[in-house]
C-alpha cells in the first residue's frame, strides 16, 4: 500500500476531480452500481492499532462515509456492528468482508431506523454480538432535494427527521447505559448545518439539529467520562447524491465549488472519525470536525 493516508500528497489531486455522469437510483441506492464507485479506502487505509480492542456500532455502515469508517475502524483493531436497510445487503456484505479480512468481528443488523423498536434492537444486537460497546457512530441519513417548500411533503419532512434526528436520539439513548468512561459518540452533521442549499430545506434543518444535539449532549456526558463530538462532511461522493439527494443534472459539477476544486471520497472522511473515536482525542469534547475541502465554517 504505497498510497495510504500517510503518503505525502497534493490534496487537490490525491483523488481525481470527478465529473460523475447523470445517473439516478431509487433510495437508498446500491453503491456498487454507481459510476464511479466511491472509494472507501479498501486499497489504501492503513491501520496502526489506534482502536485496538474497541467495539463500535456504525449506522449506515454499508456504504459511503459509514462504510469507510467501518473499514478504518476494523483496520485500527475494532470489532464493528453495522446497520443498513435490507435492500442494501450487497453493499453491507462488501463491508462485512472488509471487516473480517482485517481480522475483526463483524455484526450486520439490517432494518429501518425510522422504527424505534428496530433502533433499540440494533443497540441490543451490537452489545450482544460484540460483547460490549464503547464507540457509537450515528451516520445514517436521508437527503432528498425538493426545490419548493410547497412541494416538500409532510411525509418527507417527517421521514428526514425520523432518520437523521430521532433514530440518532433513540440509538444513543439506548446505548449510553452500556458505555463506560472512555467511550466515544460521534454524530454526523454536514456543511449544510452552516451553508444551506435552498433545495435541502428539511435535510439542512436536521443537520443543524444534529450539531446542536451533539454539543448539548457532550456537556451532559463529559462529567461521566463519555466524549461526544461530530464530523461535518462537505460534498462527498456517495449513494446519497444519486438517489435524489442532489439535482441529477448538476451531478457532473458536484463538489467542484469547494476550495480544493473537487468532491471528497468517503475514504477521506474516515480518519476524522478514527481520531474522534480514539483516546488520542481525549481533550476534544463537543467539537465539530469539518471535513469539507476548505469551505470556512463558524
Ligand atoms: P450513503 O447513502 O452511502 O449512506 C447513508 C446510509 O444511511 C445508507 O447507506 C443507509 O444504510 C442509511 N439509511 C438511510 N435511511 C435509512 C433508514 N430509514 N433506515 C436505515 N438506514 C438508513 O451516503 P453518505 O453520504 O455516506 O451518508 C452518510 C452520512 O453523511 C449522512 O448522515 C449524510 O447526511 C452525511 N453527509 C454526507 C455528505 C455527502 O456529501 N455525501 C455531506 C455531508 C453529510
Ligand atoms: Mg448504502
Amino acid at each position: 500500500m504505497t498510497h495510504d493516508q500517510y503518503a505525502f500528497n497534493d490534496p487537490r489531486t490525491r483523488y481525481p476531480s470527478i465529473s460523475p455522469p447523470v445517473q439516478q437510483q431509487q433510495e437508498p441506492g446500491i453503491q456498487s452500481k454507481m459510476d464511479p464507485v466511491p472509494d472507501l479506502g479498501e486499497t489504501t487505509y492503513r491501520g496502526s492499532g489506534r482502536l485496538t480492542g474497541r467495539k463500535a456500532l456504525i449506522t449506515g455502515g454499508d456504504s459511503g462515509i459509514g462504510g469507510a469508517v467501518a473499514i478504518a475502524f476494523a483496520r485500527e483493531g475494532a470489532d464493528v456492528a453495522i446497520s443498513y436497510l435490507p435492500e442494501e445487503e450487497e453493499d453491507a456484505q462488501h463491508i462485512v468482508s472488509q471487516i473480517e479480512n482485517a481480522g475483526r468481528k463483524a455484526v450486520a443488523f439490517p432494518g429501518d431506523l425510522k422504527d424505534k423498536d428496530y433502533c433499540l434492537a440494533l443497540v441490543d444486537a451490537a452489545v450482544k454480538g460484540l460483547e460490549g460497546l464503547d464507540i457509537v457512530v450515528s451516520n445514517a441519513g436521508k437527503q432528498v432535494y425538493v426545490e419548493k417548500i410547497e412541494d416538500l411533503s409532510d411525509e418527507q419532512f417527517e421521514e428526514t427527521f425520523q432518520t437523521n434526528v430521532f433514530a440518532m436520539f433513540w440509538i444513543i439513548k439506548a446505548a449510553v447505559p452500556h458505555l463506560k468512561p472512555g467511550s466515544t459518540i460521534i454524530a454526523t452533521a454536514s456543511l449544510e448545518a452552516y451553508h444551506q442549499l435552498p433545495f435541502l430545506l428539511d435535510y439542512a434543518t436536521t443537520k443543524g439539529a444534529i450539531n446542536n444535539f451533539s454539543k448539548a449532549l457532550a456537556q451532559q456526558l463529559a462529567p461521566r467520562g463519555i466524549r461526544v463530538n461530530a464530523v461535518a462532511p462537505g460534498p462527498t461522493w456517495s449513494a446519497l447524491q444519486v438517489t435524489q439527494g442532489y439535482p441529477p443534472d448538476k451531478l457532473p459539477e458536484f463538489g467542484k465549488d469547494a476550495p480544493l476544486g473537487r468532491s471528497g471520497q468517503p475514504a477521506e472522511l474516515a480518519p476524522a472519525y478514527v481520531f474522534l473515536a480514539s483516546g488520542e482525542s481525549s481533550f476534544v469534547v463537543g467539537e465539530t470536525l469539518n471535513v469539507n475541502g476548505g469551505t470556512p465554517t463558524p
